[in-house]
Parts: structure tokens; sequence; C-alpha cells
């Protein structure tokens, strides 16, 4: 279980990486802390396209940027998002989840949702992301 305390800094850092946030089409503002295994925190915001289909979320540019520092075992993101200007419960899209579940166990992975340090949801990416698929399926 991740500590209250890192669950702050993470939130903190997800609103932070917000601020980087691409989002000229959409007006939405994601950003996203990843917990590593290792301890660090790596983060990620949305990034659009003028071609729409090529826009990437923040939780998998967070996931991706993460794999790409040689780490691959997560166990808590967390996740700020809304129009600008404003905060909302910024839930993951399906597409992320199955990206969150390659790299945590998803019993265990830990998805904040975060309006602010004081206003977030906290949930299990089982309770996301039910009955999933993932690499061992594939041993
Ligand atoms: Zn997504």
């Amino acid at each position: 279980m991740t500590s209250r305390e890192t669950k702050i800094e993470l939130i903190k850092k997800a609103m932070e990486a917000r601020k980087y946030s691409y989002a000229p089409f959409s007006g939405y503002m994601v950003g996203a802390a990843l917990l590593c295994e290792d301890g660090s925190i790596i983060t990620g915001c949305n990034v659009e396209n003028a071609s729409y289909g090529a826009s990437n979320c923040g939780e998998r540019t967070a996931v991706f940027n993460a794999v790409s520092k040689g780490k691959r075992k997560f166990s808590a993101i967390a996740i700020a998002g809304g129009r600008e200007g404003r905060m909302d419960y910024a839930y993951p899209c399906g597409i992320c989840r199955q990206v969150l579940r390659e790299f945590s166990d998803p019993k265990q992975m830990e998805v904040l949702i975060c309006k602010s340090t004081e206003d977030y949801k906290e949930m299990t990416l089982e309770e996301l992301l039910p009955e999933s698929f993932g690499p061992e399926n594939l041993w």
C-alpha cells in the first residue's frame, strides 16, 4: 500500500505535469504521475495532434516515458485532468487501462483520480478493468 505522503506527492506531480499538457483541440488537460517499483515517480501529459487519432493520453505518456527509462513495474498512478481552468475526476480511458495492466498487478495497482490533494478517488486497476487480459495469458 502506498503511504498517504507518497499519494500526496504523486497528486502534486500529476498536477504539475498537467501544466505541460498540449490540448489545443479539446482543451481537456491531463497530467499523470506513475509510482515505479524502485520508488521513483515518472510523469506524463496528454499530447494532442491536428490529426486527432495521433493524440496520446497523459497516462500513456507517463507509462511510455517510464518504460523508455527502463522502468517496467508500477504500483500507483495519480491522474489530474479537466478542461482548462477546472478539475474533474478524469478517469483513464480504456486504452490506458489496458496499457497500465501490462506493467502492473491489477489487484495491487492503485489509481488516484484527483481534483486536488484533498479531493481524490482511489481505486484499484482491477476495479477499473475487471477480468483483464495481460502478458501472463500468453506465457
Ligand atoms: Zn487514455
